[in-house]
């Protein structure tokens, strides 16, 4: 089974909008490819000039947003909707991210309901899952993933499952400069997509793209990339910086 390999570039809270513009005028310079799959994600306030930008030369990178409110419309001040996103033809949103679950007490149950709302529109959700160091060094990995899966997403159906992209990011490997190892990245991926068997089917966990994110650099990109059951990355702090983000997306 060929899956979309995919390279996604988190830029965070990070970046004014000329320093944002400027970025993604290099990527689209340098990157005229369609595999990887190269999608950006700036703040919320960006993400329209950047995907307009996009559009006008052409360009085969892809935008997303870094979250949005389960509900489609109301009296939420301060929150986009997906369907918000969707009248902007921004295409993905990353869900779940362990920022959002830890400063803005995301639990399972809201995550569930924004992935809808976000299949709903049509949009690509981005869902990211994975364990704090503590769950790590008690070896409880395993099943502290396999409940964020089946809180999160399996309430989806099969259809609504095979469009979700989902992100391993052990949060200790979040912006620690401490990676995964390969073999570990490698062992959590083989076991998400067992898990998605199990639930759903071979053939939909042979069709779930599942992306690694954690410290993700130029000079680790590849060794990850090689392991079978990985299929990009999802990369913060590396994604703010042209030329290695690029060498990432080069090294699948
Ligand atoms: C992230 O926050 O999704 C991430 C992977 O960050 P970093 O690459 O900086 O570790």
């Amino acid at each position: 089974m060929k899956r979309d390999k995919i390279v996604a570039g988190n830029w965070k809270m990070n970046l004014g909008l000329d320093e944002g513009m400027e970025l993604v005028e290099k990527l689209a310079k340098a990157y005229t490819h369609h595999e990887p799959r190269m999608v950006v994600i700036p703040p919320f306030l960006h993400a329209l000039a950047v995907q307009n930008y996009l559009q006008s030369v052409h360009s085969p990178i892809e935008v997303g947003v870094q979250n949005c409110h389960q509900e489609t419309k109301g009296a939420f001040t301060g929150e986009i909707s997906a369907s918000m996103i969707r009248s902007c033809r921004i295409p993905f949103v990353v869900l779940g991210h362990s920022e959002r679950r830890q400063y803005f007490a995301e639990t399972d149950a809201l995550l569930a309901q924004k992935v809808k709302a976000a299949l709903g529109q049509g949009l690509i959700p981005i869902y990211c899952v994975g364990e704090p160091l503590t769950v790590r060094e008690g070896s409880g990995q395993n099943d502290f993933v396999a409940h964020q899966l089946e809180k999160g997403l399996f309430h989806l159906s099969p259809e609504q499952f095979k469009e979700v992209v989902i992100a391993y990011e052990p949060i200790w490997a979040i912006g620690t400069g401490v990676t995964a190892s390969p073999e570990q990245a490698q062992d959590m991926h083989a076991f998400i997509r067992h898990r998605i068997a199990i639930h759903y089917s071979e053939a939909v966990a042979a069709a779930t793209r599942i992306l690694y994110g954690g410290s993700v650099k130029g000079s680790n990109a590849r060794d990850l990339f090689v392991q079978p059951d990985v299929d990009g990355a999802l990369v913060g702090g590396a994604s703010l910086d042209a030329d290695d983000f690029l060498r990432i997306a080069s090294s699948i």
